[in-house]
């Protein structure tokens, strides 16, 4: 199993929505209906340069952890 592989997610409070990445990178991403981008292919999305393909930051790796959003 291929396990190496970097996992991409769209940080969706960070995304203006802006569509340059699914110009730049049209295999890796692509704008959902609500107007924000979405990974279709991370591994795509990799050899386009990742988290470098969108200006705005809102491309991070998804390492599959869950995020616990606790809050005190
Ligand atoms: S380049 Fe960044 S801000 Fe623009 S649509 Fe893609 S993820 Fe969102």
């Amino acid at each position: 199993m291929e396990n190496t592989k970097k996992e991409y997610k769209i940080n969706k409070e960070k995304c203006i929505g802006c569509g340059s990445c699914s110009l730049t990178c049209s295999e890796g991403t692509e704008m959902d209906t609500d107007g924000k981008a979405i990974v279709i292919s991370s591994a795509k999305l990799e050899e386009c340069g990742g988290v470098d393909v969108c200006p705005y930051g809102a491309i991070e790796i998804d390492n599959g952890e869950e995020i616990d959003e606790e809050e005190e």
